[in-house]
């Protein structure tokens, strides 16, 4: 099997694994224990914070663990109303994650807050004329923008972004669930960034476990109230082997991200020559989104004429695992949201690949890819009808 779909998930990084093992073995204790035996996992998570710090760039006293991206993401956005009372207006964007525009949905429909969400560019990056006229100052409680996206990889114009939100007194929030351990975030070096979120099982961390940066200036309400867990700001006993594994990933993504800082990322390396075999072999086949401004691991690809439900079976069938630009919803074949409002048409969203790479993935992974990918797309070709076209949904 070749797994090209690290943007979904990633396999546990041996090391993080192995760093998980005796927590859920021998010393299996809950740390708020009173006994030698408990007061010993302590330092275990002391130390995991110091690492998730070391790779936000921020200090460990600004990181509260959750249960994963989804979380910290509603955390921060709650937080940030119920901080803010009488600030009843919240700015997000139109490629954000569900689980960042599904809780600004409930706040609009129940609880009175007006939103706006921002448009793209057609290369997938915020559009800052239209965000700076869309803050309020004075009554914009956050902006929630995500470092970078999902499907296509691509990177916001973050710190802009940021500048913008401080100008109207607004706080920031940005979801860097797949920007963590790609890019640098250098949190100490951003103070307009108030939130950052990060999930576990997108940096070869197990699922179920993920970290939500505060910026000690920043008044924080927790979501979960309860024994006073994390320094009062996540109650529920510690998962603590997820815990000491998302810390031991964090080091492991640091030291990726350390080692190639001045040359070309060899994840990078391998995704553009993917791109190439594959674009060299077919015609019609477009990346989406900005070929430079995005995460190295990532390739969003369009292929002209061809509907991925299709190439997905047949790369299936190979043994090639990656997904669809499009959401499958009640058995229907949904265009992306994302790729629909960087302007693809229905028919070009419906015909998109993602293929997401990470740092176990091999040259002889990406070889053996190409060419299921070019078998398959050669094969439903010469199954359609000539001048046949995909059609647009109706
Ligand atoms: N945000 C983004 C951008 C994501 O890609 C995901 C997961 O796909 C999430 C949030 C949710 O993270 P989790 O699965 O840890 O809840």
């Amino acid at each position: 099997m070749i797994y090209l779909d690290n943007n979904a998930t990633t396999p546990v990084d041996p090391v993080a694994l192995d760093s998980m093992l005796p927590f859920l073995r021998d010393d299996f204790a809950n740390p708020s224990g009173a006994y030698t035996f408990a007061r010993h996992i302590r330092p275990a998570l002391d130390t995991a914070h110091q690492q998730i710090a070391a790779l936000l760039g921020c200090d460990p006293s600004e990181v509260v663990i959750t249960s994963g991206g989804t979380e910290s993401d509603t955390t921060a956005i709650l937080s940030a109303t119920h901080t803010h009372p009488n600030r009843k207006h919240l700015v997000s964007c139109a490629t954000e994650h569900p689980a960042v525009l599904a809780p600004i949905e409930r706040l609009v429909h129940d609880h009175g807050y007006e939103s706006t969400i921002v448009g793209v560019c057609p290369d997938g990056r915020i559009d800052l004329d239209a965000l700076r006229e869309a803050v309020r100052p004075g009554q914009t409680a956050l902006v929630s923008l995500m470092w970078a996206n999902n499907e296509t990889g691509v990177i916001h114009p973050l710190l802009e972004a940021a500048e913008i939100a401080a100008a109207a007194g607004a706080l920031f929030h940005t979801d860097a669930v797949q920007a963590a351990g790609k890019i640098p975030l250098a949190l100490r070096d951003n103070p307009a960034i108030h939130f950052l979120s990060i999930s576990g099982h997108k940096i070869h961390a197990p699922k179920g476990v993920g970290a939500l940066y505060v910026s000690r200036n920043t008044r924080f309400r927790p979501l979960i109230e309860g024994g006073g867990q994390e320094n009062n700001r996540r109650s529920g006993t510690e998962n603590v082997a997820g815990i000491v594994a998302l810390g031991a990933a964090a080091r492991q993504a640091l030291n990726h991200l350390e080692a190639n800082q001045s040359g070309c990322d060899p994840i990078a390396a391998l995704r553009d020559r993917f791109e190439s075999r594959v674009r060299s072999e077919l015609d019609g086949v477009h990346v989406n989104g900005s070929p430079t401004d995005r995460t190295p691991n990532t390739s969003s690809l369009r292929f002209d004429h061809l509907e991925a439900e299709g190439l997905i079976i047949l790369m299936d069938k190979a043994g090639l695992c990656c997904s669809a630009g499009s959401a499958c919803h009640a058995g229907a074949l949904k265009p992306s949201a994302i790729l629909t409002a960087m302007g693809l048409d229905p028919a070009a969203a419906r015909s998109t690949l993602r293929f997401s790479l990470s740092r176990f993935t091999t040259p002889a992974d990406i070889a053996a890819a190409a060419d299921i990918v070019v078998n398959a797309a050669r094969k439903l070709r010469s199954l359609r009808p000539s001048g046949s076209r995909v059609l647009p949904a109706s």
